[in-house]
């Protein structure tokens, strides 16, 4: 591990709260929070990627009714043939609840 400030290899050191890799500069680390802080800030970042930021799907512009919430707008996924033998795939997914549901035959 190096020092984020300075770049050097980090040394441990004893202090009154334990023992951690510490810069012989004396920049101080991040060190307290190392892994938890990493898988914490990965979350956030797929979280804030899934969610729309003002709860609306601005993609969900076709009229179609959600047989789980109810909600009469979803977004259209369509999926192209080259991913099976069949058809298109064209899924519904409700821009409220996101729930996807896939279409059986061809949308017109
Ligand atoms: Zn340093
Ligand atoms: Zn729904």
């Amino acid at each position: 591990m190096f020092c984020a400030s300075c770049g050097s290899i980090l040394l441990p050191k004893k202090t009154p709260y334990g023992n951690w890799m510490s810069c012989p500069k004396g920049h101080s680390q991040p060190k307290m929070v190392e892994k938890g802080y990493d898988s914490e800030e990965k979350n956030k970042n797929v979280g804030s990627k899934l969610e729309v930021s003002d709860g609306i799907n601005h993609l969900a512009v076709y009229d179609y009714l959600c047989k789980k919430c109810g909600h009469g707008k979803a977004e259209m996924l369509e999926i192209g043939a080259f991913y099976s033998d069949e058809d298109n795939v064209v899924k519904m997914k409700c821009g409220k609840c996101g729930f996807v549901e896939r279409l059986e035959g061809k949308i017109k």
